[in-house]
């Protein structure tokens, strides 16, 4: 799309807005069907397209991402009419008699720009929300995940309403000439150097912003767990998706004698998953371009390596990698990995590895694997982040009752089930006072001295 065509495309998706195309709660679900009927019908293509783009196994393209976001319209469809209604709320005495509620209502237009690593689940999973609150949307697709890009920018017009959801698809130019429209929401998903640049946009208008970043997302591991349960737990949520994952466990603590220990088992994990050559495996994904590879294969070098290296930049196979005695003032340490590389890092207790943590930017995730209450409360108590996993990783996202989003810097906003529509709507405080008794000229002027005594003593009830 050409500047030009960008502008016309807000404007039109303004105009459709403002005329109340969205606004219906019959619209609404038509539109949350057609999205599941597009996901259903195209599951395939979609598979290719998410193999093509990060050699995604068809199964875990059900799993993670089409699945996933068909969960979350089947959730929001059976619960739709409900959240909507008003929500009536107690009013003081007073100023009875009264009736105060408090209404959803859609923010207007808004705008979802999603990353390439998750490209199905994370423009539509947002998408479900928007619809839901009767918004008219604008999704930005990640350029990074072409062939994705290229299906949805297909499908989305064929199947959802043309006039309140369109596809823009592109890179930074587009994505720039996006920002710089009217918008009265902004998802952002992806990395905090963009996030900042999507928030600097946004001081224009004055329009509010959902920020969904990624970070170093930790794993306490002690001896009291099954270390083998516990090893398969964090292997399969950080080689998913080759560690493309925005709460893949970033980094393993653990006293020595416990790393030690967990070494096999994370290697005998590796090869239950991926066999003996994940290269080989049909179930291990890529690495999704070269500058990616290129910044992965950068933060080898340091530690003793366990299990992996070795990549292959003509094919962007990155072994699954785990790596130990790793120092903390090691590259490795100093940013997000966001792939398939696992540093263990050994602390001497609980204290110190609460201490290191606290140390760095707030997660997204934190995973905390013991049988210990005291150790499980003292991380849930002395750690802030986005989401804790006791004894389990990644899993926390499908719970649609639980808000997934990040705080610090880790972004800030939360969505899924019914707090995806709470991001894009507005929750309008209504009062309706009758007019006859008009009791309110009690507390107007002029303030006599009896009035004076009424108002007081009101206000002392109220307390
Ligand atoms: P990306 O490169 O696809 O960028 C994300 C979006 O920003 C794209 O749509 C892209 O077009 C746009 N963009 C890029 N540069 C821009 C610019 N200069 N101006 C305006 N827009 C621009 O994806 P990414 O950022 O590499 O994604 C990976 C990051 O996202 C990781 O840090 C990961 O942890 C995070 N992430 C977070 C979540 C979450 O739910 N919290 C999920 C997935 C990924």
């Amino acid at each position: 799309m050409t500047h030009g065509e960008i502008i016309g495309t807000v404007a039109a998706l303004r105009s459709s807005f403002d005329a109340g195309t969205t606004k219906p709660l019959a619209w609404r679900m038509r539109q949350l069907r057609a999205l599941r009927a597009l996901l259903i019908e195209n599951g395939t293509e979609l598979e290719q397209a998410l193999s093509r783009d990060l050699g995604k196994n068809p199964t875990e393209s059900q799993l993670a991402e089409i699945g996933f976001v068909v969960g979350e319209i089947d959730y929001a469809l059976k619960r739709l009419r409900k959240w909507l209604r008003p929500r009536p709320v107690q009013v003081p005495g007073s100023l009875m008699p009264a009736r105060a509620s408090v209404v959803r209502e859609p923010l207007g237009v808004v705008l979802i720009i999603a990353p390439w690593n998750y490209p199905v689940q994370l423009l539509l999973a947002p998408l479900v929300g928007a619809l839901g609150g009767g918004n008219a949307v604008a999704l930005k697709p990640s350029e990074n995940a072409p062939a994705t890009s290229a299906a949805l920018a297909r499908l989305v017009p064929r199947y959802l309403d043309q006039r309140a959801i369109a596809v823009v698809e592109g890179a930074v130019s587009e994505t720039t000439e996006l920002l710089a429209q009217r918008f009265d929401h902004i998802f952002y998903t992806g990395n905090s150097r963009v996030a900042r640049l999507v928030m600097a946009a946004s001081i224009k208008n004055l329009t509010p912003v959902t920020l969904e970043l990624g970070g170093k997302s930790p794993v306490y591991v002690d001896d009291s767990v099954d270390l083998a349960v516990a090893a398969r737990r964090i292997a399969w949520a950080k080689f998913m998706n080759a560690g493309q994952t925005c709460v893949a466990p970033d980094y393993v603590l653990a006293t020595p004698e416990v790393a030690r220990a967990l070494e096999p088992h994370l290697v005998a994990a590796v090869r239950e998953f991926y066999g003996d050559n994940p290269a080989k495996s049909p179930d291990y994904a890529r690495i999704v371009n070269d500058a990616q590879f290129a910044r992965l294969t950068g933060l080898l070098g340091d530690g003793r390596t366990v299990l992996g290296g070795a990549p292959d930049p003509s094919t962007r196979y990155f072994a699954p990698t785990i790596l130990a005695d790793i120092p903390r003032e090691s590259t490795i340490m100093l940013q997000e990995i966001f792939g398939p590389v696992l540093p263990i890092v050994t602390v001497s207790g609980v204290q110190d590895a609460i201490q290191l943590i606290r140390e760095g930017d707030k997660p997204l995730a934190l995973y905390v694997f013991t049988e210990r209450d005291a150790v499980r409360r003292r991380f849930l108590t002395e750690t802030s982040s986005g989401a804790v996993g006791v004894d389990v990783s990644a899993a926390h996202l499908a719970v649609a009752g639980l808000p997934f989003g990040g705080v610090g810097g880790s972004g800030f906003g939360a969505y899924h089930g019914e707090r995806s529509l709470e991001v894009f709507s507005h929750e309008k405080a209504v009062l309706s006072k009758p007019l006859k008794p008009d009791t309110l000229r009690l507390i107007y002027p002029p303030y006599t001295e009896r009035k004076d005594h009424f108002i007081r003593g009101l206000l002392r009830k109220l307390r």
